[in-house]
């Protein structure tokens, strides 16, 4: 676990030294949970927004595009139960001072018991061999069976305290399982309280209640209330998904882990519009859909797991995560929503506009059902730098540190490097150079000895160096070396840009 420790705060200074994310304000001490994105970071974000758009939007025919504001009108959050259910509930520690999400201490803890499960597991893996038996093992072990008990309990427990809203059992709860204050060991708790994770500000010709404005919480509702807009000016017809990549902001109280939990994020949500009664068919359908997505990017199957939710959002019949394995263990990536017709009921009843869709193979209107599938751009982006940030021993006392970022994904596909600065050398490379970066984020480096170059591009995830050295100028012929295997291969100037621009092709990962 140390290890991992250390490999994250070395991948948190490696972003901060490469360029791929600054902390806020920095130069007055920083801003708790705001970060902003360097100029690698900027073109990573910029190419995993890509990523989604072109397979959510232009990879569906029955998904369109939507970009809404940010302020929306007071009561769009009093419709879809943000002013009243949008709480965390929190605790105090009353020695370290800290605050924590009671919940998030309490999965903590579950997640130690389940650890404990893993371990019996692989050791009776090692003991029986090709023999061993999981799902068997699991069913029988008498330890595995009890603890698996114990976290049924606590989660059944904790589920009835959010339903009932029940937090003074929350508390004799934490207090129960000894839960201790992961930064002080102290256990010496305040009460549970709920408290609104929404920031507002106010209108400046409004005063009082009336003028009250909030920095929306998720981008969802700037497409429900845009329903209507929508079906009128597109031709879609039920089934079908509107889609939006922008900023949300919550008042977390628990800010740390880098960018996995920020004030102020960015959101990927599609909201998909469905017939009642077949949200249970659509619901497994993004589920499935959206884990294909992620996997495709090559970070390897074993790094993902579905969570079901305990207990589901005041506005869903069903939830998931696509939980990934970041260095702190697996944590919620994106979220898959079966919202039921709660937020376009909500609306109507509030707007008093008809928010419904007339079915023409039905003959009847409804207000459609909504399936939503909802990732963090930001946690993208860190579950993308932890899988692919690698240090490296290259043996002879070397090392390196390289991100082994899909090509689409690297925030420079192609460095092309004259061996030196004479001799023509620079002319032709930067012929190279202007010709890719026609298709291509590409950088031209003529400073520093290639080795230190190519230590320089494997830093930042470029998959591919190209080097001009003095046979290009006789034969035509250049060295592309690629960055995993750090293999270089001789070929002609024509044939390294057809290469270039196929091994970064879209098409790869889209397919
Ligand atoms: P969590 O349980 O981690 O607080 P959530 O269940 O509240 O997340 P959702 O409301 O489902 O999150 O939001 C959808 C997605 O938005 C999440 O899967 C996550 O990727 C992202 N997200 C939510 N809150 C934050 C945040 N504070 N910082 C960064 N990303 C976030």
């Amino acid at each position: 676990m140390a290890q991992q420790d250390d490999l994250f705060k070395n991948l948190v200074s490696h972003s901060k030294e490469y360029g791929f994310v600054f902390p806020s304000s920095e130069i007055y001490d920083g801003l708790g949970a705001v970060y902003d994105y360097g100029p690698n970071g900027v073109e990573l974000k910029n190419n995993i927004k890509l990523y989604w758009w072109k397979s959510m939007v232009q990879m569906h025919e029955n998904i369109v595009g939507l970009d809404t504001a940010i302020f929306m009108h007071p009561k769009t959050w009093k419709a879809s139960g943000h002013v009243d259910a949008f709480n965390d509930p929190l605790i105090d520690n009353k020695d370290s001072k800290k605050r924590y999400r009671a919940d998030v201490l309490v999965e903590e803890h579950i997640e130690k018991i389940n650890q404990k499960i893993l371990k019996d597991v692989e050791k009776a893996a090692a003991k029986f061999g090709e023999a061993f038996n999981e799902a068997e093992f699991r069913s029988t072990n008498p330890n595995v069976l009890r603890r698996q008990e114990e976290i049924n309990k606590i989660e059944a427990r904790m589920k009835a305290c959010l339903e009932n809203e029940d937090l003074a059992d929350f508390k004799l709860m934490i207090e129960e399982l000894g839960i201790a204050d992961p930064l002080s060991g102290s256990k010496n708790w305040t009460d549970v309280r709920q408290f609104n994770l929404m920031f507002n500000t106010q209108l400046g010709n409004i005063a009082g209640e009336e003028g009250k404005l909030y920095l929306r919480p998720e981008t969802a509702q700037g497409i429900f209330v845009n329903f209507l807009n929508v079906l009128n000016t597109s031709r879609q017809r039920i089934p079908f998904g509107i889609a939006q990549i922008g900023k949300a902001f919550r008042n977390e109280i628990v800010a740390r882990q880098f960018i996995f939990r920020m004030r102020e994020f960015e959101q990927m949500e599609m909201q998909f519009f469905i017939r009642p009664g077949e949200q249970a068919k659509w619901y497994e359908y993004w589920k499935e859909t959206r884990a294909k997505w992620h996997k495709n990017l090559g970070f390897g199957e074993e790094k993902y797991r579905f969570h079901d939710h305990l207990k589901t959002a005041h506005y869903a019949d069903a939830a998931a995560d696509i939980e990934f394995e970041f260095p702190f263990g697996f944590k919620e990536l994106e979220g898959i929503h079966s919202r039921t017709d709660f937020d376009l009921s909500q609306h109507q009843d509030l707007s008093g506009k008809k928010l419904q869709y007339f079915d023409p193979e039905l003959n009847e209107s409804y207000v459609p059902f909504v399936v939503e599938t909802s990732v963090g751009l930001d946690r993208m982006f860190l579950a993308t730098l932890s899988a692919c940030y690698k240090e490296e021993d290259l043996g002879d006392g070397n090392s390196r540190v390289v991100l082994s970022l899909p090509p689409v994904l690297a925030p420079v596909k192609v460095a092309i490097f004259p061996l030196t600065k004479k001799d023509g050398l620079p002319d032709k490379a930067r012929e190279i150079f202007n010709r890719l970066r026609l298709d291509l984020n590409c950088q031209y480096e003529e400073k520093d000895n290639i080795g230190k170059r190519y230590r320089r591009q494997d830093a930042i995830g470029t998959p591919y160096c190209i080097t001009v050295d003095h046979q290009t100028l006789e034969d035509n012929t250049v060295t592309i070396r690629e960055r995993d295997s750090m293999a270089q291969e001789r070929v002609s100037v024509e044939r390294v840009i057809e290469l270039a621009l196929e091994k970064c092709s879209w098409s790869k990962v889209l397919k």
